[in-house]
């Protein structure tokens, strides 16, 4: 995608042929630009649509020799249009670096709506994002060298369809009797929560920690969609698929990413789950808080105890905020059906809201894993087996069939009467 704004002078041009560039569709009327979201198809999933359509990130390249006025108008037929809020935009001169808040006057809906006046210096080039840009190639090399650090291991076990290695990286060697903690992110490329795992990582690369967790075994998945990092997608992968609402464990042909996570998931076996995602275009709309599963839903009373307890931790982090809903149990995705065959106690997704800092949402991941392996200490696999007497039983099963069947077909015939 080529796009230029030429004066006498300047030419400016709108390459975005950047991995992870999301530039969407644009003209150029004069120094105006007028541009809207790449739409990707909204995820139908569970009776829920789900819409990721709401990033950008592209560069502008200012190639004369004097200095350029613009005024980027997104989702706006008019930059009379009025909005009153100041929206987080993040840029830099390289894809490479870090990018960093850029501190303009700049306005939003809080949705896919924006208005950026920018000058670009004679020469200048600038990447500009409404989310928290890290490049693949950056966090490629960034999470191998973490990995070294802690002398994990990665574990490549498949490939994406645009033929990207999906790997894990293990700290520690697993047994019968150790307890497996999986944590992941990067199910969609553009909310940034790439910073949860790094700073785990960084936290197990120290070797007094790898000490005090000497007993478990950690798997570490960083981005779980690599094709989302490289293409830019807004929610999906190479194929279109949502992974996260889509987790189609058997189709190896449209989502082998998941295909070979849950490969993995049957050979790790994971009693726990942390799952990063997070806001950021929303800014105060929306709060950290994580996805508490009911705890019904877990089998055992010293499974549910410790669910019980990592939750109240999480929820006090988020200034009492969690979501119990649906969402947290839908059939579709990867947290409930690792409950239902590993008894396994997620926190999946574990929202941040960016909106509160780079450095406190990392430091919140950091916060809350520490507050969970705390009161996972002392625990073996074993635990994580042990039957309940057949009222809880029965209480389950009652809601697996809800999940799983009267729902589903409840949603089939509403849909069916809209339509
Ligand atoms: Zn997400």
């Amino acid at each position: 995608m080529r796009g230029l704004y030429q004066t006498d002078d300047n030419m400016i041009e709108i390459k975005s042929d950047f991995s992870g560039s999301i530039p969407g569709r644009y003209r150029i009327k004069w120094a105006n630009i007028y541009m809207a979201m790449r739409e990707e198809t909204a995820t139908q999933s569970d009776g829920k649509t789900h819409d990721y359509s709401c990033h950008f990130a592209f560069d502008l390249k200012n190639s004369g020799n004097t200095s350029e006025s613009l005024y980027i108008s997104f989702g706006c037929e008019s930059v009379e249009e009025e909005m009153v809020y100041d929206a987080l935009l993040y840029a830099a001169e390289n894809t490479q670096n870090e990018f960093h808040r850029l501190k303009i006057f700049s306005k939003t809906d809080t949705f896919k709506k924006y208005h950026i006046p920018l000058t670009l210096e004679a020469g200048q080039t600038l990447y500009i994002a409404n989310f928290y840009y890290r490049s693949h190639e950056r966090l490629q090399k960034l999470f191998e060298y973490l990995a070294g650090m802690g002398k994990a291991v990665r574990v490549p076990n498949g490939k994406s369809i645009g033929c990207r290695e999906f790997s894990c990286y293990r700290y520690g060697e697993p047994s019968s009797e150790s307890l497996n903690v999986m944590i992941s992110s990067g199910f969609h490329f553009p909310e940034g929560d790439t910073i949860a795992t790094e700073k785990i990582m960084e936290h197990l690369s120290l070797p007094e920690n790898r000490k005090k967790y000497a007993d478990t075994v950690f798997h570490v998945i960083p981005k779980v969609n690599p094709d989302g990092f490289f293409y830019g997608y807004n929610g999906c992968n190479h194929a279109g698929f949502n992974l996260y609402w889509e987790f189609d464990e058997n189709d190896t042909e449209k989502c082998p990413e998941v295909h070979y996570l849950w490969q993995y998931c049957l050979m790790a076996r994971p009693n726990h789950y942390f799952d990063f995602h997070s806001y950021i275009f929303q800014l105060h709309r929306k709060k950290a808080f994580p996805y508490v599963k009911p705890l019904y839903f877990y089998q055992g009373a010293l499974v549910r105890d410790k669910a019980l307890e990592i939750s109240r931790d999480l929820m006090a982090f988020c200034r009492g905020k969690q979501v119990c809903s649906f969402s947290t149990y839908a059939p579709s995705v990867l947290a409930t059906k690792l409950t239902w065959v590993f008894n396994t106690v997620t926190f999946a997704k574990y929202h941040f809201a960016l909106f509160d800092g780079i450095r406190e949402s990392a430091d919140l991941a950091l916060k809350s894993f520490e507050a969970a392996m705390q009161h996972l200490q002392g625990m073996k696999a074993a635990d994580w087996q042990k039957k309940d007497n057949l009222s809880w039983h029965f209480f389950r099963e009652l809601m697996r069939i809800w999940v799983y069947q009267v729902r589903p077909f409840l949603v089939k015939v509403k849909n069916r009467i809209i339509n």
